[in-house]
């Protein structure tokens, strides 16, 4: 196989294309990953790498749990570090979410996740720091915690180049190469390259490659900011990773006694993607303060470590969108919705088998399938929240 010629081509080295890689490989083919800037300078990097496995929607529950085998196990698994850090995670919910919340409980038990319906007395045993007033009831996951998804990407890319995958960076697909209704390759910054199987994992880009194959993907581009903050003395032993409703806000904590802090609200959508990443948007550590000293007091002696952006790909559902549309050959991967890193495993492996042998059969995914805009199902949970983001 020269280095123009491959089994298949990945648009994108964020945590998707590099899991597709690696999965790929181990299917016996020779995937070549293009990539704009680097590996993980996308999504990605920018990641909170919260791994939980409390989802509304039971085949994310599920893609969740099949991944988490992969953070846990990863040296044995995948080889490399995967910065997988168990703190427990709790979810807390507004009191009239409850019901939908042991609902959720019960589906993920049957799954075999561990989870458990614990209480505010609970909660207080397992973070005595937190204001608990407004807690009833939460979901308790003793497993889950956070991973580091550089590194994540970075060991699934060593192994899939271990096995003959190929890698090129600061490469820009400029467009398709498409004869007939048949992929044949793309063009690139770099010149051409060809394959019969084109992989759209260009996260909140992923709209612009699809638009290349003819695809009006109703994926759009949504605008995160997260902040680090510095834990005073008094609250320097670590927390559990909480999603916390009632707030808006999530947070984990983080090595050296920081607490990484992100908001629900506020999140713009249809920003371009190439936007500056490195600066938070003005009011947003302000919010983020307000919304953590709510949860635990202390905090207003804590100091400000630091603060920047991020961007991924969003659809009207806020789930993915998985499966082959538009030109033969060519397949979707894309879409996370701010939620994609703890999935990737999972997705990474369905996809594979997709491609490979026309069936996913580690999870179903055919729910995700691009069709479903058109049809109108959109994906919600048995017992739905409402949107993470808003
Ligand atoms: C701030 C933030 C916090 C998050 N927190 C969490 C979390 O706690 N838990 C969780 O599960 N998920 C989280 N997410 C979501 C998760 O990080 C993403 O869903 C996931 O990383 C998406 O991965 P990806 O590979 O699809 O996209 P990306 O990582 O964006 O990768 C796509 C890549 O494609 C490249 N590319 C684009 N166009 C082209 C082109 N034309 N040619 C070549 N290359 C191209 C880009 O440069 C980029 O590197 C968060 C996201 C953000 C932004």
């Amino acid at each position: 196989m020269n280095n123009r010629t491959w089994d298949a081509i990945i648009i994108g080295g964020g945590i998707h294309g590099a899991s597709l890689a690696y999965h790929l490989s181990i299917l016996g083919l020779k995937p070549l990953i293009l990539e704009k800037q680097f590996i993980a300078s996308g999504a990605t990097g920018r990641s909170s790498g919260l791994v939980r496995m409390h989802y509304d929607l039971e085949l994310e529950s599920r893609l969740a749990w099949i991944s988490y085998g992969y953070f846990k196990h990863w040296r044995d698994k995948v080889g490399g570090e995967s910065g997988f850090t168990r703190t427990g995670f709790m979810q807390f919910v507004e009191p009239e979410k409850t019901s939908s919340l042991r609902a959720n409980i019960k589906m993920q038990q049957k799954l075999g996740i561990p989870t458990l319906s614990i209480d505010g007395e609970d909660v207080g045993r397992l973070a005595p720091n937190f204001y608990r007033e407004d807690i009833q009831y939460a979901a308790y996951e003793p497993e889950s915690g956070y991973a580091d998804p550089s590194s994540c990407t970075q060991s699934f890319i060593d192994r899939a180049r271990e096995n003959g995958s190929g890698l090129v960076q600061n490469c820009e697909v400029v467009d398709l190469v498409i004869e007939g209704d048949h992929i044949q390759g793309v063009k690139t910054s770099q010149g051409e390259f060809s394959a019969p199987v084109l992989v759209n994992a260009a996260g909140p880009w992923a709209g612009k490659i699809g638009r290349m194959a003819g695809l009006n993907l109703p994926v759009n581009t949504w605008q995160h900011d997260t902040m680090v903050i510095r834990r005073p003395a008094t609250l320097s032993a670590d927390h559990p990773t909480v999603i916390d409703f009632p707030n808006s806000m999530y947070f984990r904590p983080e090595t050296g006694g920081l607490t990484l802090v992100g908001l629900e609200d506020d999140n713009p959508i249809g920003a371009a993607p190439d936007g500056d990443t490195e600066r938070s948007k003005p009011g947003f550590v302000e919010r983020a303060i307000d919304r953590i000293c709510m949860r635990i007091p202390g905090m207003d002696q804590g100091s400000l470590h630091s603060s920047h952006g991020g961007y991924d790909g969003i659809t009207p559902d806020q789930r993915a969108i998985l499966g082959q549309a538009g030109p033969e050959g060519f397949y979707l991967d894309c879409g996370f919705s701010g939620t994609g890193f703890k999935i990737a495993p999972a997705v990474g492996a369905c996809m594979a088998e997709l491609i490979v042998n026309g069936k996913a059969v580690t999870a179903d995914i055919a729910p995700f399938a691009f069709n479903r805009f058109e049809s109108g199902t959109l994906l919600k949970g048995k017992d739905a929240y409402e949107n993470l983001w808003r």
